[in-house]
Parts: C-alpha cells; structure tokens; sequence
C-alpha cells in the first residue's frame, strides 16, 4: 500500500494494483472537476493578473477580461516604463561620473528618443511573460471591456466586435484607475499632459511645469532634472511628498534645489493658458499671483478609479464616489464580488494590488483570508532613492506615542563611499518603553531594496536589541539599519 498522489490536499491510502490506481485518480480528478469554481476577472493589471494566476493555482477555471494592453497602469503606463526611463539617468549619471573611478570616457551624450525606445522594448519583453504566466496557467484571456450585469453574470464589449456573456460563480473587480485632470481651467489645453501623455513622448521638453508634488509628480521631476530639463513643481501643501516623514522631504528638496530644481510649495494653481504656443501656469503663493511658462506641463495631481463603466450601481454595488466599498475579505456587497488594488482606493500601489489580489483570489476559492494594510512600504525611485515604512515621527507624536528616534547619515558608510554616495539617511523610529521599531524612514543608495529588511523587523515586531544582534555583512549598506536603530540609545558604532 502506497499513499495515492495528494490531489486537492487528500491523501488516500489504494492498493499498488495499477488499475485500482487510475480509477482512484480519475475519481479524485472527476471530484475535482466537479468542485472547479469559475473566476472571472475584470482588468489585467497588477492586481487582477495576480487574482487571476492564485485562482487558477487554487484549481479554480479562470477568464481575465482586459480592454487594453496586458499588465494594466504599472507595467504599461506607471512602474516599470518610469523605472526604466529613472534606470537611464542613472546610467547617464554614473557614467558621468566615471572619471571619479579611474575611468576615462570620451564626451557623454544621449538620445532620450532611444532610452523610450529601450522602455518600450522593457514593457514589452515583460508583458511577453505575462502572457505566458497567464497560458501556463490555462487562464483564459479575453479581451474587450466588461461590464457587470449582475453578481454572476458579466458582459464583454469584445475589442473584435460582438459582445459576449460569461456567467461566473466569483468576480474579481481589478479595473484600476486614470490620472486626473483637474477641473481647473486650461487643464485640457495644449501642451498639458498626464503621466500617460508624458511617458508617450518621444523628445525631451527643455522646461516642465510639474503640477503636484507627490510620488508621481516627484519622479518625473527628479528623471528630467537629472537630463538636463529646466524643472519647476508647485505643489499646493507645505511640502513635497506630503505623506512621509517631514525630514524626508526637507532633505529631499534641499537636494533637489542643490541641484537646480525650482520647488514652490505653498502654491496654489489657477489656470493654464496657451500663449504662442507654450503653457503657461498662473498660481498664488504668499498672497502674491505669479506665472510660469513650459514647453510642457504635467498634471500629477492625483488618479482616480476607473469604475464607470462597470455598471456597478446598476446592480446595486455600494460605492464611495468612484471607489468600490469592501470589507477587510475585499468582498463588496454582492456577495461572491470582491475588488482589489486602484479601484477600491483610486491611487495605490502595485504591490498593495497584488497583495489584495491574492487575499481575493484565496477568498473567492472559499478561504478565509483578510487584507493586512498596516505595513505598506512606500518607495521613489529618485536620486537619491527614498523609501519607508510604518510611522513617521509626526504620527507618533499626533497619537502620543512616546518614541526614539535614531539617524545614520550615509556620509559614514563604507559602502556607500565606495559607490561615491554620501546624501540621505537612515532614520529609525523605536518605542521608548520596549525598544520596538515601529518606523523606518531611508533616504538614499539602494533604499528601495532595503526597504524590505525594515518591513520583515515591523512585521515580526522586533525591538533594537534584536536587530542590532542579528549579524548584517560588511560592507553593506543594510548595516546602516543597524547603525540608526542603535542610534535610537546612542549607540551607533561608525558614527
Ligand atoms: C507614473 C506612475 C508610476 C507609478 N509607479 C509605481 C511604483 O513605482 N510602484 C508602485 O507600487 N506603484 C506605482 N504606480 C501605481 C501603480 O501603477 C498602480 O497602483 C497599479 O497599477 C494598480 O494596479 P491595479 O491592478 O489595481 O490597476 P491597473 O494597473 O490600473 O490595471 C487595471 C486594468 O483594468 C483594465 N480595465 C479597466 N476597466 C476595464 C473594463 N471595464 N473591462 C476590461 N478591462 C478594464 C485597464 O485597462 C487596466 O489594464 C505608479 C503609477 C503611475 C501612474
């Protein structure tokens, strides 16, 4: 006796006899069928393709519905194409600066048409294997525009012509978001773009007019900068990256103004006119009215859910504004309808989508999954790169939680003097009482990356001792976690 292949987790015990064998396998396999739930997913994004693949991992028989390109925002409009583009600058810098090295290289120059170009072919390598994750998982593609038409039933505008009806037992709503325009007037004119305008361009303006200073706006600033753009960014709030930690920004923008970059916070846009050609924006500050003119000028003021045309309050679907309302399962109030990632929440983030999509794919399989939310690490892809996690010092201070804080400036890193890099921080935020690390705020090389040592210490709720005592490699730069941590007592060892 042997113990027959797990299928579905069972585990049964059959006589080694071969026929005995197959008709256990086929009756385990039948049952199996017979169990198969069918899944289908509105979007292809970040969220709705990770949806799609843990469904069909979990047995599940699964339709993706997607309008447009495969990979949604992230891999066609927002991630990978800016990262690629950031990846560029940083090339060009480097080489730049390879004198510093030893290297001698001849005079520098570029093309930003074939860096596009580079990042169209990096969209498209992997929107190549997305297509074949989603055929290895016999997930079946459809592509056209749904719309909901009831909590069972979906109905596709194919993009060949014709309209089809898929009758699923769960829906996943993955359907993302768009940029912004605001309704202020000149928003629509020439030489205005989103974030999806600015990444189709295939020539380089020689002066942006960023409109909001936040992740989206902020990394197009630092990209165009670093190639030579005459950069402005009004964002109307104090400061720039409103959302992190106040020294963050204000070391942010002393870099970036170091380097030539116009910030004006506290500026308040109220309109865009085209004259001659080039837009020029009209914004207070300080009681005082002033313009600038661009070649172009970039509304990064926010995004917004891309729910409309799923006829979602036609089937009863409670929504906030454009947002789909879910509970912490990401179910919505159809029962067996969940939504992820930008269309519960407008403006997000890719991992927070996948993350959701594989909580909403475990639940629509009938697990009992809920969405944790609380360490959502943030990340810009800038230079100096910034990262963080958890609370910022302002917050702990506003809920009166009594903490430490503890900053190891990279000047006094070996590794980072080794690749010449010698701005930003790390800052750790601890508990007074028991040392537990509640927030980590980095602002420099390779932040983006460790980023996720700091989320696995939070996770875990691990206090300064227990860090600072789990052996780091030297040089690194992840030894400069430890350095700041301990820094909360004092006790930084290079510094
Ligand atoms: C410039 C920029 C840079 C960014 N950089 C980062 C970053 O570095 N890191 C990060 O984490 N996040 C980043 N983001 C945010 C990230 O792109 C989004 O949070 C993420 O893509 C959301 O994933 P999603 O699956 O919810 O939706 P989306 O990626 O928006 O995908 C939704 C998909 O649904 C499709 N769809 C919509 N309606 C329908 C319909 N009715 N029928 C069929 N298909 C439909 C759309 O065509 C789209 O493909 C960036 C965003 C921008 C704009």
């Amino acid at each position: 006796v042997v113990p027959a292949p797990s299928l579905g987790g069972a585990t049964t015990s059959v006589e080694t006899e071969p026929s005995g064998i197959v008709q256990e396998a086929e009756a385990l396999l039948s049952q199996r069928v017979a169990n198969e739930v069918s899944v289908t997913v509105i979007g292809g994004g970040p969220g709705g393709y990770t949806a799609a693949i843990r469904a069909a991992q979990l047995g599940g028989k699964v339709t993706l519905v997607e309008r447009d390109e495969l990979g949604g925002t992230c891999l066609n409009r927002g991630c990978i194409p800016t990262k690629a583009l950031l990846e560029a600058a940083e090339t060009l810098r480097t080489v730049r600066r390879a004198r510093d090295w030893g290297i001698e290289v001849g005079p520098v120059s570029f093309s930003f048409e074939k860096m596009a170009q580079r990042m169209q072919r990096t969209v498209k390598q992997l929107r190549t294997g997305l297509e074949f994750l989603l055929e290895k998982h016999k997930i079946e593609l459809v592509r056209g525009t749904a719309r909901l038409v009831g909590p069972t039933q979906v109905e596709v505008q194919m993009n060949a012509g014709g309209v089809r009806a898929i009758q699923a037992e769960r829906i996943i709503l993955a359907a993302g978001s768009v940029p912004v325009r605001p309704s202020l007037p000149g928003a629509d004119g020439l030489g205005v773009v989103t974030s999806d305008g600015l990444l189709a361009m295939t020539t380089q303006p020689e002066r942006l007019i960023v409109i909001g200073g936040g992740a989206v706006g902020i990394e197009f600033a630092a990209l165009f900068q670093e190639l030579g753009t005459q950069v402005t960014v009004l964002e109307m709030l104090p400061t720039i990256l409103p959302t992190e930690d106040r020294d963050v920004s204000v070391e942010l923008s002393r870099l970036f103004e170091r380097a030539g970059m116009t910030l004006l916070t506290g500026a308040r846009v109220t309109e865009i006119v085209n004259l001659a050609g080039e837009p020029t924006v009209t914004y207070q500050r300080a009681g005082t009215t002033s313009e600038v003119t661009g070649e172009v000028v970039l509304l990064a003021v926010g995004r917004k859910a891309e729910t409309e045309a799923l006829g979602l309050r036609a089937v009863g679907l409670e929504c906030d504004r454009a947002n789909v309302i879910v509970n912490d399962r990401l179910e919505t109030s159809l029962r067996g309808v969940y939504a992820i990632g930008d269309a519960v929440r407008g403006v997000g983030l890719a991992h927070l989508a996948m993350a959701e999509g594989v909580v909403a794919a475990e639940n629509a399989m009938g697990q009992h999954r809920e969405i944790d939310r609380e360490l959502v690490p943030n990340c810009l892809y800038t230079h100096p790169e910034v990262a963080s996690v958890g609370l910022t010092e302002q917050a702990a201070q506003q809920a009166g939680l009594a903490v430490r804080v503890g900053k190891f400036t990279w000047r006094a890193s070996g590794r980072a003097a080794t690749m010449g890099e010698r701005e930003g921080f790390v800052k750790v935020i601890a508990r007074e009482d028991d040392e537990t690390i509640v927030g980590v705020h980095i602002v420099g090389p390779r932040a983006t990356d460790l980023i996720a040592e700091a989320v696995l210490v939070l996770k875990f709720g691990m206090n300064v001792t227990e860090l600072a005592e789990t052996m780091h490699a030297h040089p690194t730069f992840a030894e400069a976690l430890v350095e700041a941590a301990l820094a909360t007592r004092g006790e930084a060892i290079h510094q």
